[in-house]
């Protein structure tokens, strides 16, 4: 290769790098005012009990509607908003707004059901995060029981147990839930498991999904499930989409399972219909997707 075309390519590569640059700063500027501009919402994915079909609780998840490009995926905003540090004000604006929604939920008679929300490590270790928690609790009114706390793997990176454990110690006193996500997707030291004090265990999709026709990855994930019980932990399959994964699921004694077979995350007004419905018939083969937004 010619030296000429050899600093072509560096150029196109530093001009791609650039804009890849430009575009991350615009969208960290613009999401610092998605609050105040009420481009953000809170969607709700319900959690179904294999043995019962009820649905045991929902499992928030921000969505970002921005005034000119629409919807702009987590995926895409979650990171910029991890490394701008924006992420402790949206997280602390989803955990208020998830604990409000499940409280008014409960006034209203619906029947008891825990709200998930996610939490970055940066939020974690942004502020005392228990005292937030405690607050955002008293704040809304929502029983410490019916908060679920997801953290991933990712919390365990430069940090010490010791600061971990304590954090987390103080959350399960105040009886808050506490989910292990995307559990198997990241590296895994498997020693935090059995000293953290976790109540559940979110199996990462890529071990759910396709599950009925694969069957290395049904030993993987029977595997999975007994590791998680036999440490008491209550395990959630995340990302079924087949009733068939559901049946597979049922066989290897999963506790709940979240995914499009049941529902997508949907808008807080269709989420207690959507509740009854998936309750009214357990699993048909087709569920019509009418209420998907
Ligand atoms: P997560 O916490 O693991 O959430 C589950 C994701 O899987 C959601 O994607 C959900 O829509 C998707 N999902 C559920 N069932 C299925 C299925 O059957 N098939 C497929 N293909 N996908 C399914 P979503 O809403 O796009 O969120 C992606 C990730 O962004 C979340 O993964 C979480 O890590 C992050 N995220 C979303 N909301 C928040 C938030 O409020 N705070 C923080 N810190 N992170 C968030
Ligand atoms: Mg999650
Ligand atoms: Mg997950
Ligand atoms: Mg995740």
């Amino acid at each position: 290769m010619g030296k000429e075309a050899g600093r072509g390519r560096c150029m196109l590569f530093e001009t791609a790098f650039a804009e890849a640059v430009e575009q991350r700063l615009l969208l960290a500027r613009d999401l610092r005012h998605a609050i105040e501009e009420n481009e953000l919402h809170a969607f709700y994915q319900p959690q179904v009990s294999i043995a019962t079909g009820k649905v045991v609780g929902f499992e928030a998840l921000l969505r970002w509607t921005h005034r000119e490009r629409g919807p702009i995926s987590p995926a895409e905003f979650i990171p910029v908003a991890e490394n701008s540090g924006i992420i402790v004000d949206l997280g602390l604006w989803i955990l208020r707004e998830a604990c409000q929604q499940a409280k008014a939920w409960l006034d209203q008679g619906l029947p008891p059901r825990t709200m998930s929300v996610n939490v970055s490590p940066a939020q974690f270790w942004a502020m005392d995060f228990e005292t937030a928690v405690a607050a955002v609790l008293a704040e809304t009114g929502l029983p410490a029981e019916l908060l679920c706390l997801e953290l991933t793997e990712s919390l365990f990176v430069d940090q010490s147990e010791d600061r971990i454990s304590r954090t987390l110690g103080s959350l399960s006193a105040l009886g808050v839930q506490l989910a292990l996500d995307d559990f198997g997707s990241g590296y895994s030291s498997l020693g935090y498991l059995t000293r953290l004090p976790f109540h559940r265990l979110k199996v990462d999709r890529s071990f759910v999904d396709g599950i009925a026709g694969q069957p290395a990855k049904r030993k993987l994930l029977a595997g999975i499930i007994a590791l998680s019980h036999g440490l008491g932990l209550s395990t959630v399959a995340e990302g079924a989409e087949k009733r068939a994964d559901v049946d597979v699921l049922r066989e290897l004694g999963c506790d709940t399972v979240q995914g499009y077979v049941y529902s997508r995350p949907v808008a807080p007004d269709a989420a207690p219909v959507v509740a009854a419905s998936i309750e009214a018939e357990p699993l048909p083969d087709h569920r019509p997707q009418c209420l998907i937004p």
